[in-house]
């Protein structure tokens, strides 16, 4: 599909043209976010042809707004069938994209609604890559309203951050996610401090990551400081244990030098007593690692609840007090089940569902690609 392809890829598909051709239609796609019809500077027969042989992947089925427009959930059928989530998120100071690199999930966390659903398949290079594009073009059609300049590039809603923690999981798809870094940071222009891939904890992933030639934030979901919590939590931990897993990333901040951080979902009388943040404490402490506590969003399989906002804000007390670095995720876009560990990608009912500017449909309706 049309992300998948690579400069050499589209230069062979291209031989015969100018040889500029390949630098403008990388620049348009790229760099100025357009698809193939509107690469104006591009002859419309080869416009055509592009369009032709390199196909989107991603068909909008959904779009649910919240959070006074701050928050849009995109919901994407693949083309032979599957169905992944993408969420954008307007923040004062950034423009956050959260990307899928996997149809479903085969890790299984009991608390995670993509864990719950299952595994389905890879996402390509281009499935990942396109959800960013396909963000951003949104996020900029929907604010040119304001938009003074004209000058897309420059605009307020340029996407600032890409955090690789939507559904599936990266490191279990390693090889296409780590050109998906590539593509986002090389030409989108996405600074490597502004990627941020997370894990559940697989080691061989996190032993590449720690000699991988870009510098990307790593944040590791923890939940749980002992193994026997953590097999229930984070079944994956059977295979890598918690000896295992702090081994390689504290291997990993010696080589990089860089800080990383732990996700910690709070589930009420789970993981979130005293001994829980004594314990995190101790493990934060000797990786100098930031602790980001997510109060837990909820999901339909899973009965325990999170724990309430009182407790959260004393665990992250207790935590501070010890030494560590704190900082509490917000729940941005849980009514609209776009939170994290929400993503199932079926279809909400009720929620403010819109495609295109301001037209509303009916949740249930699927809307065929334009193309
Ligand atoms: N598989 C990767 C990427 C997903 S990131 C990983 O596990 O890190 C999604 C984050 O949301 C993870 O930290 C995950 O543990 C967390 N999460 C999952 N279910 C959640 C829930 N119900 N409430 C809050 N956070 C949840």
């Amino acid at each position: 599909t049309l992300y998948d392809v690579d400069r050499a890829g589209l230069a062979a598909l291209l031989a015969g043209e100018p040889a500029y051709r390949v630098e403008q239609v990388w620049e348009g796609l790229y760099g100025q976010g357009r698809e193939p019809a509107e690469l104006t500077t591009v002859p419309k027969a080869l416009r055509a042809r592009l369009d032709e042989e390199l196909p989107t992947a991603l068909t909008e089925i959904t779009r649910s707004v919240t959070d006074d427009g701050a928050t849009t959930k995109f919901l994407w059928s693949l083309d032979d069938g599957p169905h992944i989530e993408t969420v954008l998120m307007h923040y004062d100071d950034r423009t956050t994209v959260c990307v899928s690199t996997q149809a479903g999930c085969a890790m299984a966390c009991s608390f995670c609604a993509t864990g719950q659903a299952g595994f389905e398949r890879q996402l390509s290079v281009g499935e990942i890559v396109e959800q960013v594009v396909r963000a951003r073009r949104a996020g900029r059609d929907s604010t040119t309203g304001d938009s003074t300049t004209g000058d897309s590039t420059t605009g307020a809603r340029r996407i600032s951050n890409v955090v690789f923690m939507g559904m599936g999981e990266p490191l279990a798809n390693y090889d296409r996610t780590w050109a998906a870094v590539h593509r986002l940071h090389d030409d989108l222009g996405i600074g490597a401090r502004h990627l941020t891939i997370s894990t559940v904890g697989v080691v061989p992933g996190i032993r590449r990551l720690a000699v991988a030639d870009l510098p990307v934030n790593l944040a590791v979901s923890l939940h749980a400081a002992d193994d026997e919590l953590r097999d229930e939590l984070v079944p994956i931990n059977r295979r890598y244990p918690l000896a295992s897993l702090l081994e390689a990333c504290g291997d990993y901040v010696t080589r990089t030098r860089r800080r990383l951080s732990f996700e910690w979902a709070l589930i009420s009388d789970v993981n979130d007593r005293f001994e829980d943040a004594a314990r995190l404490a101790g493990i934060a402490n000797d990786l100098r690692a930031h602790v980001n506590l997510i109060p837990l969003n909820p999901t339909p399989g899973y009965a325990v609840r999170g724990s309430s906002r009182n407790r959260v804000h004393a665990f992250a007390g207790d935590l501070r007090r010890r030494g560590v670095n704190v900082t509490i995720r917000d729940t941005r876009g849980s009514d609209i089940d776009a939170a994290c560990g929400q993503l199932r990608a079926v279809q909400q009912r009720g929620a403010v569902q819109q495609r295109g500017a301001g037209h509303h449909h009916a949740p249930v309706a699927i809307r065929p690609s334009a193309r």
